[in-house]
Formats: C-alpha cells, structure tokens, sequence
C-alpha cells in the first residue's frame, strides 16, 4: 500500500545545482517519517520528487508496488499539503473540503459522507458553514488537511504545515496531526527545519545536510546514538557539548578537566585528539543529585538561567571549540552550535535539577556520566564505535 521507497535518487538542477545526492530511504507503509535538516539541504525537493512535481536526475521512486518514477504527480495518488494552504475565501469549510471531489464528479452523497467523515476526526463539525476568513489559523489548516484527507490517498506529504503557526498553536497542531496519523494509520512524509517538530512527530526521522542523507533512525536513537558529529549537533536542545579532548592513558583531558575514561572504549585512540560531545542533560548538580561513582567537574558558572523546569548552567571550558558548519546557518531552526567565548575557549552547557543553588560567577560542581559520553573521529567527524555503550546507571 503506502510504502515509499526511494532508490539511490539524486537531483540536479540547471545550472549545476545538486539538490539531492544518492539517497536511498524505505519508508514503511504508515510510517510517519520526518525529513529534517537545514536550510537548502534538500527537504523540499525529496518531497517534491516523491510527489512527481520535480524530475529525478537519478535514481528510482516507488510508492505502493509501483515504479512511478516517470508517472505524473495526479497518477501517484498522494496528496501534499504546504506550508501555504489556499483555501477559497468565498466558499465555506464544507464547499473547500469536498471541491476536489465535485471537480470530479464524485456522486454527492459520497461526498457528504467523506466530507462529514473528515470534519469528524479534524473536529470541525460545527465549522462547516463558516468561511475561511472567520477561522483561526490552526482551523484553516485543519481544512487544507482535510482537503488531501478526502482524497483517500495512499500518502500525505506535508511541507512545513504548521510553520505559519504561532508557537502554541504549533504545539496544539503538532498534538492533532499525531493523532490523526494513529487514526488513519496513512503513510506521512513530513519536511521540518525544526529538530524538536521532528522528533516529537516522526516513528523515524531522517536528517539530511547538503543533500545527503546523514543518518534515519527513531528520534530516540537519533539522540542518543548518533552517527556524526552533524547530527549530534543538530538534534537535542540545547546543543550537545563539542569539544577537543585528549586521551591520555586512562583518563580524559580536556581544558583543565581530567575525567576516567570509560573502559576500553578509546584504545585505539590512545595519545591522540577526540571530540567529546556530553549531553547538556547528562551533567547533573553534584550538590543535588550526589552520587560517589560519578566523577565530579568543579566549574564557574559564566550564567544560570532558572527555566522553573530545570536550570541551565552555562561555563567555560578551555578547550578549542568544535565548528559545525552548516548547523547555524539558518537562524530559524533554533538549534545553535557550541557558543564561542572567546578563541580557544568553548562554552558548555548543562541541563541541571533547578533546585541547584549555582549563581551567576560562583564555583559549582557537575557530576558526569563517562558511560554517556560521545566521541567523534576529529578527521571524518564519523561516531566512534569500538565496543557497545555500557549500560549507564540509573539517575
Ligand atoms: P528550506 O528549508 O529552506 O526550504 P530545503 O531543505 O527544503 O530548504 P530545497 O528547497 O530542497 O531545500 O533546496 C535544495 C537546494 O536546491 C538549495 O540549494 C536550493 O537553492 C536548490 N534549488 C531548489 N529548487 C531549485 C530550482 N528550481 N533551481 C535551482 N536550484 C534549486
């Protein structure tokens, strides 16, 4: 039915342009899949060439059981909804939903009763006499959903449907649009610059930069397995943690700070440079949370900010920060890099209980857990993986 499959598509536009480099993606039939990744990385246009809009370069693209690689976007029988929904003013919440079927001639019971069926589940029964221009934004885009819902289709693709939202509308729509996935039980494709939209939305998530496929996975081992350095810098917020360290011996050193290495993850590594990346909710308050198997870090706090939830505690490391380039570049999709303080000087965050009594300028003390570190191959920016993760204790 719905499965999607990509095979080895890329795409180049006139003028040279290399939107898409070999990517290869099976989604499953009623997959709820999440193509994220920065500005121009190539989201749109996978979506696109998935829907038939844009040609392949290369490559092949199968929905269902059939090649439709050369089909026309109306024989592929999915249906796209973007960013920008355009509904018609002039006709109510019924006529915009069921105007596609009447365009083809679907007989009007029928298209009552999808019609009726589709108001049911987006909750806008009591809507459907009204126009567009008296509806709530989140209420418009509910239409333009259920305008791809009648089709029946085997896929929906979404482009950025609820980046017109205002932030807690967002959050509501995320809420419906999971739902209505578990209620259809129909394959989504769904394209976000927003690393937190996708991890709440997706079974699985693929991460795009450059037009290259970096890692798909389930947004829980995207956190806390990824494959490079792009990824580990570009999902969870705040950032991970990215900076040089040594291994020396037994023992991890970076900036003034010597840790226990976890054991014998790192042998091959021994005398030479790594990039450690520790999760901000990895460190804990030492002075909340004690526990004596931890090593503890003792650092100046350059700013606490109290969220009520959990405080961020922000310091200095003196250690050469890690450039992730292309992670920043949008400003729009809120996941910074490792902030600069100076050359040479990288600043950490830790996620820490709020009850933690550290203030801006004094001296607190963070427990970390070794089990949890990442580390990078400072060349390929590429996972270290020599032996499995060991099962990290209990918090
Ligand atoms: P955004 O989040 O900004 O929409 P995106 O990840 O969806 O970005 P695409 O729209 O797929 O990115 O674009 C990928 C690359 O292809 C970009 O460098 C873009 O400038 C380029 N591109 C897109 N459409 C065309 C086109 N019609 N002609 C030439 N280049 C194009």
């Amino acid at each position: 039915m719905g499965r999607i499959v990509l095979e080895h598509v890329s795409k180049e536009f006139p003028g040279g342009v290399q939107a898409v480099r070999d990517v290869s993606l099976e989604i499953e039939n009623g997959e709820f899949m999440v193509l994220v990744g920065p500005s121009g990385c190539g989201k749109t246009t996978i979506l696109r060439m998935i829907a038939g809009l844009e040609d392949v370069t290369d490559g092949e693209v199968v929905i269902g059981d059939r090649v439709v690689t050369d089909e026309k976007p109306k024989d592929r029988d999915i249906a796209m909804v973007f960013q920008n929904y355009a509904l018609y003013p002039h006709m109510n919440v019924e006529q915009n939903i069921g105007f596609g079927m009447r365009l083809r001639r679907t007989p009007k019971p029928e298209v009552r009763r999808r019609v009726g069926d589709a108001a049911g589940v987006l909750a806008l029964r009591e809507y459907l006499a009204r126009k567009p221009a008296d509806l709530s934004g989140g209420q418009r885009q509910r239409v333009a959903i259920g305008r791809a819902m009648v089709r029946q289709p085997q896929a929906f693709l979404m482009d950025e449907p609820l980046s017109n939202l205002d932030a807690k509308l967002r959050v509501q729509m995320r809420a419906e649009l999971a739902r209505l996935h578990t209620e259809l039980g129909t394959t989504i494709v769904y394209v976000t610059h927003d690393q937190v939209e996708a991890m709440t939305l997706g079974d699985r998530v693929a991460v795009l930069r450059d037009g290259v496929l970096q890692q798909v996975d389930t947004p829980q081992a995207l956190f806390r397995d990824p494959a490079n350095l792009f990824v580990a810098g570009f999902i969870g917020s705040p950032a991970m943690n990215l900076v040089e360290a040594t291994v020396a011996g037994d023992t991890l050193e970076f900036g003034s700070h010597r840790l226990p290495l976890p054991a014998g993850r790192l042998d091959t590594y021994r005398g030479r440079t790594v990039i450690l990346g520790i999760r901000p909710s990895d460190f804990q308050d030492a002075d909340v949370w004690h526990d004596e198997r931890r090593p503890v870090i003792e650092v100046t706090a350059e700013v606490v900010e109290d969220l009520g939830t959990e405080a961020h505690v922000l310091f200095p490391v003196e250690a050469a920060p890690v450039e992730l380039e292309g992670v920043a570049e949008d400003p729009q999709a809120g996941t910074p890099i490792p902030l600069v303080a100076a050359e040479g000087t990288s600043v950490f965050t830790a996620a820490v209980d709020a009850r933690t009594a550290a203030q801006t300028g004094g001296r607190v003390r963070l427990s970390v857990n070794p089990a949890r570190f990442h580390f990078f191959d400072r060349e390929t920016g590429r996972v270290i993986r020599t032996r499995p993760l060991e099962v990290p204790a209990p918090r």
